[in-house]
């Protein structure tokens, strides 16, 4: 199924492709100080796809804190957090916070703590976990649109 959110404003649109019910997807409650400042849930995938699409790339806020490994996305206009992508040459992880869905998730969490981990760990896990994700943004303003019709992956 295809389970699509976005952000209050719009601006970030996710869509996760998975193959499990919303319901038996994960669902957990980092308790990092971001997160519990959010109130994120967050939920993925790894045999699923995530897509994170952005209208304005102006009010994209990527944030990052800690060991830095992934970018935390925020919308620069209404303030919602989408998700967080960890990137890797041309390879892509990421989670959703599941509060942004259509679909409301509607039971609890799993509180879950990554404190101690190293960057290494961190990277590990969140690829066994995380979807394969990938971030699309809208072509260049002033770019001939004729150009980049169809896919928008990156030409080899
Ligand atoms: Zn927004």
């Amino acid at each position: 199924m295809l389970l699509r959110g976005k952000c209050h404003c719009g601006n970030i649109s996710l869509a996760l492709e998975t193959a499990l019910d919303a319901q038996a997807l994960p669902l957990r409650a980092c308790q990092c100080s971001f997160c519990r400042m959010h109130g994120v849930r967050t939920t993925s995938d790894p045999a699923g796809r995530l897509r994170f699409e952005i209208a304005d790339p102006a009010v994209l806020s990527r944030y990052r804190f800690g060991l830095a490994t992934a970018d935390f996305l925020i919308c620069g206009r209404c303030g919602a957090y989408a998700g967080a992508l960890m990137s890797e040459g041309e390879k892509a992880w990421g989670v959703v916070n599941a509060n942004l869905l259509a679909e409301p998730l509607t039971r609890e969490p799993e509180p879950v703590s990554y404190e101690g981990e190293t960057a290494a760990e961190r990277i590990a896990r969140r690829k066994q976990r995380w979807t394969p994700a990938e971030l699309s943004l809208p072509p260049r303003a002033g770019s001939k649109r004729s150009s980049r019709t169809g896919s928008r992956r990156r030409r080899p």
